[in-house]
């Protein structure tokens, strides 16, 4: 994927049904191991975006790949950068401070427990009742969508929507093809006056 825009995932408010499909795909497609079923995942669901439902509208809510992303920008060890037109959280340098989930403006992070072979990774962490003792709790590290970038038929909740809701957006060639469109009305209309 290269352009001088990041790409990202574009939701239709009209065809979204709320069925969260594309959060189980999601949840899978980012886990270890095949499974096809939400029953056979190896980790609980732990999706990258959001299904968001109101009496109003239902839709998923995930990452914009901002072009001056304020969580990179943040991020005081570095962990979240642009790699192939993505902005992407590098797992092993989070330190979980969530300085990003508060500076995302659209709530597109969350804190996630790592899972390896099925179960959470651990960590030492201070006790809460002892001055110097450790103890251990599920590392998490700041999970949000990479637009499937190492998957090669492209991102999970694009490809099971039932609805076709969801979909993959360039926004450079969108741009370019609504030139195009613009200026073949332009033809048109100068050909009805001539
Ligand atoms: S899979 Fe499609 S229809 Fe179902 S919740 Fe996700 S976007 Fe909406
Ligand atoms: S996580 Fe939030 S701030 Fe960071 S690139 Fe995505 S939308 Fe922008």
């Amino acid at each position: 994927m290269s352009s001088s825009l990041n790409h990202f995932i574009a939701a239709d408010p009209e065809k979204c049904i709320g069925c969260k499909l594309c959060e189980v795909a999601c949840s899978q497609a980012h886990s270890s191991g095949p499974a096809f079923t939400a029953g056979a995942l190896s980790a609980p669901i732990l999706p990258r975006l959001y299904v968001v439902q109101t009496p109003e509208i239902t839709i998923p809510v995930q990452c914009r790949h901002c072009e001056d992303a304020p969580c990179a920008n943040c991020c005081p060890v570095s962990a979240i950068s642009r790699k192939n037109g993505a902005i992407v959280v590098e797992t092993k340098l989070c330190v979980g401070c969530k300085t990003c989930m508060l500076a995302c403006p659209f709530g597109a992070i969350e804190l996630l427990p790592v899972y390896k072979n099925g179960a959470p990774v651990m960590q030492a962490v201070l006790c809460e009742n002892g001055e110097t003792s450790m103890d251990e709790v599920p590392m998490l590290f700041a999970g949000k969508c990479d637009l499937c970038s190492d998957r090669k038929k492209g991102p999970a909740c694009v490809e099971v929507c039932p609805e076709k809701a969801l979909s993959l957006i360039d926004p450079s060639r969108m741009k370019r093809e609504r030139n195009i469109k613009a200026a073949m009305s332009f033809l048109n209309t100068s050909q009805n006056f001539s």
